[in-house]
């Protein structure tokens, strides 16, 4: 599972799976009392893959991780879905998607008319989730264009082949994203989002909160890890590039974007999704970063 330059998967595999990772957090959401939204194609991926023979872990301490970041999964994509909503209710009608995964917001959202909806992300991941909507009859509630192509290639050129508008402002969202890009592959995705952004623009990102390299946060997190590999699990941290980089809020500010931000644990508490006592290590430091270019 170690990473490479140009590695690739398929949605079992790697990267791709922790796409399966958040669908089946989506799914969970989607059937709790009081889900913060609706996502009925979640279950119909995990099921999909299932039949592909992956399997999603029931019981252990994986099961329970992932049970105690499905709150942080909700409010994390409750926040996206959010950025959507505004977005369009403000004028913007060309969405890209970046690193889209198993996201089925251009089939769930109600999209302004006319709406432009791009997802980035691996070929094989796209296809899988093409395939598995088709069967479902699932229809796009926006116009919607595929976009299979890795983000540390020429997707710039990817996206304006498929009819990307570079004079129209765009809302752009990076979501479990970023820790699988290392610090140099971060800029150059943030310098061509930048370049592609018409005035108008917003972009969604989660990004690593600076507090994440925190030393005792760091060893908390491998301890948890070792824990899990000692009870025999399978653990997905080396697909992560737990690297520092560029802070992003300042990065924004400085070319322009009105930044606001919001750490993990104040989404979660703001949705009613905060993790219980002592679960805190578990939640990833991430923050939630929202920039606006002026018009
Ligand atoms: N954003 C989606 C969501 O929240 O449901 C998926 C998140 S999942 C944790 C990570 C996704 O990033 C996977 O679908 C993976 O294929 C995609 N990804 C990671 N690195 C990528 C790259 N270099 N190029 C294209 N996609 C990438």
């Amino acid at each position: 599972m170690t990473r490479t330059d140009d590695d690739s998967w398929d949605i079992t595999e790697s990267v791709g799976a922790t796409a399966l990772g958040v669908a089946l957090a989506r799914a969970r959401e989607n059937d709790c009392d009081c889900p913060l939204f609706t996502d009925r194609y979640a279950q119909c991926f995990v099921d999909a893959a299932v039949e592909r023979g992956w399997r999603p872990p029931t019981s252990g301490p994986m099961a329970e991780r992932l049970r105690v970041i499905g709150g942080y999964a909700a409010a994390r994509t409750k926040w996206f879905d959010e950025q959507f909503i505004a977005a369009g209710a403000n004028g913007i009608e060309q969405a890209v998607i970046l690193a889209a995964g198993l996201d089925a917001r251009a089939w769930r959202l109600p999209w302004v008319h006319g709406t432009i909806v791009f997802e980035i992300d691996q070929p094989k991941v796209l296809e899988f989730k093409a395939e598995t909507l088709a069967a479902h009859g699932a229809r796009p509630a926006a116009d919607y264009r595929a976009v299979p192509v890795d983000l540390r290639q020429d997707w710039p050129k990817a996206l304006r082949d498929t009819g990307f508008d570079t004079s129209a402002p765009t809302v752009w969202s990076a979501e479990g994203l970023m820790p699988y890009l290392p610090p140099a592959g971060q800029d150059l995705l943030f310098e061509r989002i930048a370049k592609l952004s018409a005035p108008g623009s917003r972009v969604a990102v989660e990004a690593f909160s600076p507090r994440f390299f925190e030393p005792e946060y760091l060893e908390a997190r491998a301890q948890q890890w070792r824990r899990m590999r000692e009870s025999g699990e399978q653990t997905p941290e080396k697909l992560w590039y737990v690297e520092e980089r560029t802070d992003l809020e300042q990065w924004l500010t400085e070319r322009g974007w009105e930044v606001t931000v919001i750490e993990a644990l104040d989404l979660m508490r703001r949705y009613g999704r905060s993790p219980a006592a002592g679960a805190e290590a578990t939640i990833p430091r991430s923050v939630f970063i929202e920039g606006r270019l002026p018009s």
